[in-house]
């Protein structure tokens, strides 16, 4: 028998799976679901699964009518993917942000093609496995934020590149983690240890 819960919650395209609904005169499984356009729809699972329904519909009607759906991008301004896209504009371009000495003043720029246009992130986004538990990376920490140097990881992954790409000045020199330990020879975690036990000698200094 079919899991009945485990779709609750999953992103299936544009679709968020809300609830589990009565089964169909066939007797299959059926989903309410949130489209990112702000409709609801209840669909089948297996056609969630196969990949055969991606939106309400509203997609389709796009693709058809080819022009920019700017009434969607309304509803989307609430999505957790529009503020992922603000904030990395906000970390790229806005000097009064707080990350913005560690994107923008590093020179960290956004494609145009994104960088201009909302839906043209997004449809990368949903096309690359974007989860709403996803946070955007950068597979070089030094490249910018466009498809080819992008993916989605979580939170967990997220902080431990981070940690990794922490910068440490031991006697003047200045280094993230991960090339400390490429040097010395010591493992991650025994370097941040060693780290974190001495971080007020006046020789380290943690970034
Ligand atoms: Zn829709």
């Amino acid at each position: 028998m079919e899991n009945i819960l485990n779709l609750i919650g999953m992103r299936f395209g544009r679709l968020v799976v809300v609830d589990k609904v009565d089964n169909d005169e066939h007797g299959h499984n059926r989903y309410l679901c949130k489209c990112d356009c702000g409709n609801e729809k209840i669909i089948r699972g297996s056609s969630l699964k196969n990949g055969n329904t991606k939106s309400c519909g509203c997609y389709q009607k796009e693709i058809s009518s080819s022009r920019k759906p700017s009434g969607a991008i309304h509803y989307m301004s609430n999505t957790k993917l529009y503020s992922v896209w603000s904030n990395m504009k906000y970390r790229c371009y806005d000097i009064k942000n707080r990350e913005y000495k560690r994107y923008g003043m590093r020179g960290i720029i956004i494609c145009n093609e994104w960088k201009n246009d909302f839906i043209s992130f997004y449809n990368w986004a949903i096309n690359n496995g974007y989860q709403d538990n996803l946070t955007i990376d950068r597979k070089d920490n030094d490249g910018n934020y466009e498809p080819n140097n992008c993916r989605w990881i979580t939170n967990q992954e997220q902080c431990n590149n981070k940690r990794n790409n922490r910068l440490i000045t031991i006697n003047g020199q200045t280094k993230n983690l991960a090339e400390w330990s490429k040097i010395s020879g010591i493992n991650r975690d025994t370097l941040i240890g060693r780290i974190n036990r001495n971080w007020n000698d006046p020789l380290i200094k943690v970034k």
